[in-house]
């Protein structure tokens, strides 16, 4: 699904696998490393990417998928723990053919290509999450 190399810093250099889902990669990552906070960036290509968008207006979720090849220009994410579990929080970028580029909070996307990460963990740091009831997110918590 992935390899990874450890570099110093509490870092690791990741390698998603072709064809496998970023988001799914990711979190079996954090649990096999045991991260609960941490930061996330990289760069790869999709052939699918899923994105949800919050309309503030209604609380209501948009989900839309974009099912094209594209290259991935930024994979920016944070690492949280929720119930004790790794808490994903992704977003993403994407260029198309004509180089327009697309974006928002990531649900999933597929590889197709490379996928080239750094994970950056915070061990020892406690980061949850909480629902705010204003905004209907789920914030941090400290
Ligand atoms: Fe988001």
């Amino acid at each position: 699904m992935y390899k990874f190399k450890e570099v110093p810093g509490n870092r690791f250099v990741v390698s998603i696998a072709n064809h496998v889902e970023i988001a799914e990669a990711l979190m079996a990552f954090c649990k096999e490393k045991g991260i609960l906070a941490g930061n996330i960036v990289g760069i790869g290509a999709v052939s699918e990417a899923t994105f949800r968008f919050l309309d503030p207006a209604t609380m209501k979720y948009v989900d839309k998928t974009f099912s094209e090849q594209m290259e991935i220009t930024n994979l920016t994410g944070n690492i949280s723990q929720k119930d004790g579990e790794p808490y994903l929080h992704l977003h993403l970028t994407c260029s198309r053919r004509d180089y327009s580029c697309i974006g928002g909070h990531l649900l999933t996307a597929r590889i197709n290509g490379a996928c080239e990460l750094l994970v950056a963990a915070f061990p020892g740091v406690e980061i949850g999450r909480y629902k705010d009831p204003e905004t209907g997110l789920n914030l941090y918590e400290f």
